[in-house]
């Protein structure tokens, strides 16, 4: 049976690491797991108990209270996210959330709480997941890290194109703000700020298709295995 790595795909917003780590779980027969969805639904829980994140007894009391799981959904092959049992899929991909999840995701002990699930689901290998800091923080050993970016526009107009097509009402100067501010954000907090792993491979995907990135990334993946075997041949 062939060696199972895990992949580590990190970026900023929307510059298409879901898809991408997505597409390549499925070629690869391996688990995916979207980070992101994971401080999403810790954002949606808090907003829907009118918990501040900022008091800690509180918080610390709410992550208590917080199951995340994903189920696939055979129709749409994609892993949705399930808060305490409830689908919560849609929800967590509003605006509402977008707004207020980065906040959210730079306090430390949300970070932990959420990190050491992640751990635990890389444990048997055979996993892609995409967010921040899989491969500097969840995943550092990880045996393959891609940090995808892309042209900011395109990135925004991918991200708007997306949430037009779920019949989202939004503007295209409210999801370039949103991208800006939460870029920022991600990549200048103390606990584990976005940045790319020195042994990363950076791909830029602006100019490329869904099905050429994955070629790419699949390449890599058995460029990786093949050099690993060998080397516990040896
Ligand atoms: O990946 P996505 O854009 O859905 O992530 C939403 C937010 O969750 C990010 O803007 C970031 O604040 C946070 N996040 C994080 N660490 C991760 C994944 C996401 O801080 N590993």
């Amino acid at each position: 049976m062939e060696l199972k790595i895990i992949v580590a795909v990190d970026g900023h917003a929307s510059c298409g690491k879901s898809t991408l780590a997505r597409q390549l779980a499925k070629r690869l027969g391996y688990t995916y797991i979207d980070s992101g969805a994971m401080y999403r639904a810790v954002t949606l829980y808090l907003l829907d108990n009118h918990i501040d994140f900022r008091d800690k007894p509180q918080l610390l009391d709410a992550l208590k209270h917080i199951t995340i799981t994903f189920r696939y959904n055979p129709d749409t092959g994609i892993p949705e996210t399930m808060l305490n049992g409830k689908a919560v899929e849609e929800e967590i991909r509003s605006m509402r959330i977008s707004n207020e999840v980065s906040p959210v995701s730079a306090d430390k002990d949300v970070r932990a709480f959420l990190v050491s699930q992640q751990q635990e689901m890389g444990k048997k290998k055979g996993i892609t997941m995409d967010g921040r800091d899989i491969g500097t923080v969840v995943f550092p050993h990880a045996e393959l890290k891609i940090f995808l970016t892309s042209d900011e526009h395109v990135r925004a107009q991918r991200r708007f194109e997306e949430l037009q097509a779920k019949g989202m009402s939004v503007t295209m100067e409210e999801v370039v703000h949103n991208l800006e501010s939460r870029d920022y954000e991600d990549s200048h907090r103390v606990a584990s700020p976005l940045y790319k792993a020195g042994d990363a491979v950076e791909l830029d995907n602006t100019h490329l298709t869904e099905d050429q990135q994955l070629e790419f990334a699949y390449n890599l993946v058995k460029e990786k295995i093949s050099e690993l075997e060998k080397s516990v041949k040896i």
